[in-house]
């Protein structure tokens, strides 16, 4: 299979190309008609696995194909559990979505929270935030999540391992009901199965 038989947008497959990626790995090859569809989605990969590129594509895809709910609002949020991988998930964005009008900035603890304030007040469609450090900023009125589109939860079994599961659901408490819902995990135990059954409807 080829990335142009996916169905993705003209710009999206010009900044694949100049990625030098040219096929879609297994995770992207089964995530990303589900989610171009609008679909739930629970996918079981590790890092390496190009499961960055099988949530963002689609997204990108989706979130450059419609108007806002809200003209300035948040539309998609993607929560992941360390600062490492949010900067990776923001240059990851950055790249595949150069050559569409979405912007995306990123959000986590353990740095001054001004510039975060600062970019968030220009406006951003696409937000990747630690939980705690996003938390925060909701609480200080400086986010409103009431018109997201996408959720998105990465490395669901690394957030519980972290302790985060409190500071997660107090987010998705923010969020509108209608949405579309993306979940991502290494590994599935138990305590993972019922947080998906919390979030996710009908997944893929
Ligand atoms: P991830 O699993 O999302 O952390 O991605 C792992 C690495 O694989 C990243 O460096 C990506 O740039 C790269 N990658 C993702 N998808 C592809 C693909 N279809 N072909 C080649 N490399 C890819």
């Amino acid at each position: 299979m080829l990335f142009t038989d996916l169905g993705l947008k003209a710009e999206i497959l010009r900044a694949i190309a100049e990625q030098g990626y040219t096929e879609p790995t297994p995770i992207q090859q089964q995530a990303i008609p589900a989610v171009l569809a609008g679909r739930d989605l629970m996918g079981c990969a590790q890092t390496g696995t190009g499961k960055t590129a099988a949530f963002a594509l689609p997204m990108l895809d989706r979130l450059s194909a419609a108007a806002p709910r809200r003209k300035g609002a948040v539309r998609a949020l993607i929560l992941t559990p360390t600062r490492e991988l949010a900067l990776q998930i923001g240059e990851s964005f950055d790249a595949y979505g150069k050559y569409l009008k979405l912007r995306s900035t990123v959000i986590f603890g353990g740095v001054g929270q001004a510039p975060q304030v600062e970019a968030i007040r220009k406006g951003v469609d696409i937000l990747i935030a630690c939980p705690g450090r996003l938390n925060d900023l909701i609480g200080q009125g400086h986010i409103d999540l009431s018109d997201l589109e996408v959720f998105v939860l990465d490395e669901a079994d690394r957030m519980l391992d972290m302790g985060f599961v409190h500071d997660v659901k107090k987010v998705i408490a923010k969020l509108p009901k209608q949405r579309q819902n993306l979940m991502f995990s290494a590994t599935m135990p138990k305590e993972i199965e019922q947080l998906a059954a919390g979030i996710l409807q009908d997944p893929a």
